[in-house]
């Protein structure tokens, strides 16, 4: 199963790509995490695409569909996989759609998460997240089981350095401009399932699993 989750940021898609890829065992292929490990690795990607990230803008779209379908060529995706994040233009989803026809292995469904935009706001300013990666609480709505502290490892966790009030607004600004005529492109190839972000989680989770088991 090849699914896509389009939304703004802070609209849940990572922590709902966590979950469904244990129920359906396919893996979370996330760009924003490519890229920090490249950031934090110090690659000539990382050097190039930090900038970017830092002030909540797109990196070039040159850069990403490089990584990203060096990504999905490995084999823990040849069943499938989540694309959290990815694409983000017109363009990625026109080179991704391109890529994947030629393996014969088109996407089966696009996961539109809707939230009203006042809240993203909200969420974003309270996320924490590991800095090993192994995952991301919110301090109000998903606290970790141990105050400040990541639920896998231990360590303290961190906020994104695009996570503060004025990257935020930057990012909601691309995702409106670059991101959301996405929404058309899907709908109109009939593979968009729209879900209620603002659900609580377990509900948003079922609604997805519905969404991409066709029970839906
Ligand atoms: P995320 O973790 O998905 O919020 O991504 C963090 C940052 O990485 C974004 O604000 C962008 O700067 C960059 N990024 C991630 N995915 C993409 C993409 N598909 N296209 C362009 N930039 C991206």
């Amino acid at each position: 199963m090849r699914v896509i989750f389009l939304g703004p940021p802070g609209s849940g898609k990572g922590t709902q790509a966590k979950r469904l890829q244990q129920t359906q065992s396919i893996p979370q292929v996330s760009t924003g995490d490519l890229l920090r490990k490249a950031v934090r690795e110090g690659t000539a990607l990382g050097r190039e695409a930090k900038g970017y990230m830092d002030a909540g803008g797109l990196v070039p779209d040159r850069l990403v569909i490089d990584l990203l379908l060096e990504r999905i060529g490995e084999s823990d995706c040849s069943h499938g996989f989540i694309l959290d994040g990815f694409p983000r233009t017109v363009a990625q989803a026109e080179a991704l759609e391109e890529a994947l026809q030629a393996r014969s292995k088109p996407i089966d469904a696009v996961v539109n998460f809707e939230i009203d935009p006042a809240k993203l706001v909200e969420r974003l300013v309270g996320r924490r997240v590991c800095p090993q990666g192994h995952g991301e609480w919110h301090v109000q709505f998903n606290p970790p089981r141990s105050e400040g502290h990541c639920d896998v490892c231990g360590a303290a966790l961190i906020q994104r350095e695009d996570d503060h009030e004025d990257r935020i607004r930057a990012r909601m600004e691309a995702y409106r401009k670059d991101t959301e005529p996405l929404i058309g492109y899907y709908r109109q190839r009939g593979l968009l399932h729209d879900v209620d972000a603002l659900a609580a989680m377990e509900a948003v989770a079922g609604q997805i699993e519905a969404a991409v088991t066709g029970g839906h």
